[in-house]
Formats: structure tokens, sequence, C-alpha cells
């Protein structure tokens, strides 16, 4: 904002010191990397100058190590990034004010334009209303927690462990020469079952959560080759995503996690805040005279991008809400795939990656004897030669063969619109059989098919808009036994 209006005066209210940072690193892709230099090289100053560079996401689990190449991305500590950041806007002359807190928008009143980029908690929101706003808030199961380690991780990495107590799973991943990311989740019956739900709320994070941190150092040491684990305010809590359908009232306009959050697994809330200031700059440079076209111009341009990135992000989360399961019915190989499947298809994993989806694939052919669309398949009593069949039951590769749609052991269910509808329709499973999952979205498909096959040992098939690319991600990620497809109807 400065840099656009130089003759404007821009200040900075913080109420942290200038070298206070919360949790450890922050991830950004290489694409990312780009978007952002484009408008501002800052962030690629501080990736290079003092950050880690990786191509090779690993998986970690059961003794085997899978890896996925050509994942560009760059790694950074919090306090580096704000160091770099704070010299920037030093230099282009905004008036920093650290250790200021701000009780109230009232005592703004004198600017002409109030940012507040004041995060997930945003007392600012609060203040103009999160009804007028169109606030809304969704709490993960899952709990998590987020530390640090002396160990070296070359790389992003996912490190699962299973205990008496349940699975426990680590994004990791280098932010310095000393230091990596460490953080930890686990479904709710696991925590609870640890005991690790024990600690003081009423007491400041320290030494009543270092029940954790011991507990954690001991699951992962083989992992972390002896290395500790490092506390930084760390205490378990729950992901919240956050969107607001109103992103600014008269001359407030919010950013960043005051109005959009996204599950940190897929690494994007630092690159949406930061994008959402650049795009508010931007448009207010533009409209110097007319506020409101400007507020309304950065809200238009930046809605849908963050909606975009918001939609990639739920069926993430999810992963991580059900990775025990994954993890207790897959092999390493193949619950590999599941988890980088969760948001992209096989052939754009291909494309990154040949060498990963040819192991899975031989690793299928050497179970099966045939490619997973040309295997045979039993559905509702009905010997299939191949896994693509037509919405109205026809095997579409190979043979003859036609689903009896009113066979006594098929079971139609129709997909829930939201994951709240999801209980009802696991009561509604058969004991044995064929399932036919339609309806509902992508995700509720998935997950009600993944109940049926790897929660109820049942044979599942998807019926939805598909191709082939579509259909052999499904079947050979272990997500269901069959395809119907509509595209064909
Ligand atoms: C475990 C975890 C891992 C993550 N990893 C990544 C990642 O790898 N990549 C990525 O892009 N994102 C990641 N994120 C998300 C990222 O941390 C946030 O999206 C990002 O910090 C949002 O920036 P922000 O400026 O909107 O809010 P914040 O970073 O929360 O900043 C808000 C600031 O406002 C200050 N403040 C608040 N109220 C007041 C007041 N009244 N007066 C003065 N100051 C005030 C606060 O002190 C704070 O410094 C992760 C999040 C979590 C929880």
């Amino acid at each position: 904002m400065k840099r656009h209006l130089p003759e404007s005066e821009v200040v900075l209210f913080e109420r942290n010191q200038a070298s206070d940072a919360f949790g450890f690193g922050v991830v950004f892709s290489d694409a990312t990397l780009r978007t952002i230099t484009e408008a501002d090289p800052v962030l690629e100053e501080a990736l290079s100058e003092r950050g880690r560079h990786w191509d090779t996401i690993q998986v970690w689990l059961k003794g085997e190590r899978h890896h996925f190449t050509g994942n560009g991305m760059s790694a950074i500590h919090r306090k580096n990034l704000l160091s770099v950041l704070q010299e920037n806007a030093s230099d282009a002359g905004v008036d920093m004010r650290f250790g200021t807190f701000v009780p109230s928008l009232g005592d703004l009143e004198d600017f002409d334009l109030i940012v507040a980029a004041d995060g997930a908690n945003s007392s600012s929101r609060n203040q103009v209303g999160e009804a007028a706003l169109g606030h809304d808030v969704v709490q993960a199961s899952a709990k998590f927690i987020w530390f640090g380690t002396t160990h070296m991780f070359d790389g992003l990495t996912f490190v699962h462990r299973q205990n008496e107590h349940g699975n426990f799973a680590a994004h990791a991943y280098p932010i310095s020469d000393e230091l990596s990311t460490f953080i930890v989740e686990a479904d709710e019956q696991t925590w609870l079952n640890a005991g690790l739900d024990e600690f003081d709320v009423t007491q400041p994070p320290g030494t009543s959560d270092l029940k954790s941190k011991e507990y954690i150092e001991e699951l992962f040491a083989d992992d972390l080759q002896g290395h500790s684990v490092v506390v930084n305010n760390s205490r378990w809590g729950n992901f919240r995503t956050r969107s607001t359908e109103s992103w600014f009232k008269g001359n407030v306009a919010f950013l960043g996690d005051a109005l959009h959050t996204a599950h940190f697994s897929v690494g994007s809330g630092t690159k949406m805040a930061m994008e959402d200031a650049i795009s508010l700059a931007r448009s207010v440079a533009e409209n110097i005279n007319d506020l409101p076209a400007a507020l309304n111009e950065y809200q238009a341009a930046r809605k849908p991008k963050v909606a975009k990135v918001q939609d990639a992000a739920r069926p993430s989360l999810s992963w991580w809400e059900h990775f025990a399961r994954y993890y207790n019915t897959l092999d390493p190989l193949q619950f590999t795939l599941h988890f980088f499947s969760r948001s992209i298809s096989i052939d754009k994993i291909r494309q990154r990656d040949p060498h990963l989806v040819s192991a899975v694939e031989d690793e299928w052919l050497g179970k099966h004897g045939t490619p997973p669309l040309q295997t045979p398949v039993t559905l509702a009593g009905v010997e299939f030669e191949g896994r693509l069949l037509s919405a109205d039951g026809e095997s579409l590769l190979n043979g003859a063969a036609r689903l009896d749609l009113d066979a006594p052991d098929l079971t139609v269910i129709e997909a829930p619109a939201d994951e709240y509808g999801l209980a009802s329709r696991f009561a509604g499973l058969p004991s044995t059989g064929t399932v036919l999952v339609q309806g509902g979205t992508p995700l509720t498909r998935r997950l009600l098919s993944e109940e049926a096959r790897l929660g109820r040992g049942l044979t599942s098939i998807l019926l939805e808009p598909t191709d082939e690319d579509a259909a052999l991600t499904a079947v050979l990620s272990g997500r269901a036994d069959a395809i119907a497809s509509e595209s064909t109807r």
C-alpha cells in the first residue's frame, strides 16, 4: 500500500513484539511463489536467503518410505519471514508500532481505511458483527498440536505411527539449518486414550503441556533419531475452517485468517493472506477516490480464488480425519497413493512422478494379474471382467455382464449433500453384499464408499460423472471396487 501510494500514511499496529512469532514454519509451493513474486519479490527474497527448498514429499509408515517427486516447495521459519517483511515495510516507510494492542476500531476513526488483518480470532470481526459479515466456522474433529524438532527432515515428510492408543501422524519439514516444523495429528479417541487431554486449560501452554511433548518424543523417537521435540506455546486444538460472505463494511476491509482459513495440510493460509493484501493494495491505489468501488473490486477479485483453495482443502482435511482407517486397511504404497490423490487425479500424479504410479500399478498387477480397471470383480452376485460400468449397470470394458439394479444383495444409497448427513447413511448400510453410492458430492460419495468397503468389508460401486482417469484413481487408491460412469448416459 505504501509503495503504491507513497504520499499516504500507513501505520501498522501489532500487539506482539517485532521478534515474536507463533508456531514454527510456513510452506509455499513454487507455483504460489511465482504468483506472489510477480507482485512483490519480498517472499522469494526471504525464501532464497533464509528458507529451505525441496522437490520430494515422503510418506513413512510401517517401516516403509515412499516418495512423490515433482513437488517444488519452500519453507521458512516464521520469525525469519516476519523479519524480512518488516525490513521491507520499514524501507517503504511504513510506521510500525509493535507492542501496540488496538482495543477498539473506534480508536482508528481518523484513518480513511482500516485493514483488519487481525487473524482467526479477529476482534475487529466481532466488533463489526459476524452475522452482518456472514461469517461461518466449521470445526474439524481431529486434534492437532504444533511442535518443532531439532531433527532435520529432508523435505516435507508425513510420518505415521500406531501404538496401543491409536494412530498419530506428523507433518514435518525443515524450516532453517537447525529446526524442522513437526505438527502432530490424532483423532479425538486416540488423543483421549493417550490421556493427552490432561492439561490445564486455565494455564498458558508450558509445563501443563510437557506430557504431550514427552509422549510425542517417545512415540516418534526412531523417526527423530533421538532428537528432541521443541515447543512454542504448543497446545492441542481442533482446526477451524472459516469463511465470510462480506469482506468489508464501511471503511473496514478484512483480509487473511480474519476472513478465511484452509486446513494446514494444503499450506495456503499465509499465501491467501498475502494475495489478499496484494489485491487490496492494488484496488485501493487504482480507485483512490472511490473506496467503496475499491473494496468491491477487491472482494470480487479474491473471493472466488479463496473459495477454490478452500474447496481443495476440504477433502484434504477430511483425509486427516480418517487417516487411521486408511492406515489399518491399505498397504503402504496404496496408502501413499490414496493420500496424494485426495484432491488430484492419478494423471496429475503420473505427470509429476511416473515412478510412483507405476509402482502402485505394478503392485496391483502382482496381486491381481490384470490392470485395475480390467480386474474381474463380483458385484451383487454378477461376475464382471472389468470394473468400469455404464450408469445402468452394463460392463463397459469387456464381457457382457450387467448389474441387476433390483438384485436383493444390491443396496443403492444416496450420498448426503454434506458430511453432517453421513451418520444416517452409515446406519443404513447393509451387513453384506454390494452397495451402489450415488448423488451427494464427490467427497460424501467417497466417504460413504470408503465406509462400506474399508469399514464394513462390503463391495462398493461409485456412480458418478467420470472418465477413465477418475475411475482408475478411485479403484487403484482403494476408494471403490468399481465405477459406474454417468458420463456415458
Ligand atoms: C498448524 C498450522 C500450520 C500452518 N502452516 C501453514 C503453511 O505451511 N503455509 C501457509 O501458507 N499457511 C499455514 N498456516 C496458516 C497461516 O498460519 C495463517 O493463515 C496466517 O498466519 C494468516 O495470516 P494473518 O495475517 O491473516 O493472521 P495472523 O498470522 O494470525 O496475524 C494476525 C496478527 O494480528 C495481531 N493482532 C490481533 N489482534 C490485534 C489487536 N487488537 N491489536 C494489535 N494486533 C492484533 C496478532 O498478534 C497477529 O500478529 C498454518 C496454520 C496452522 C494452524
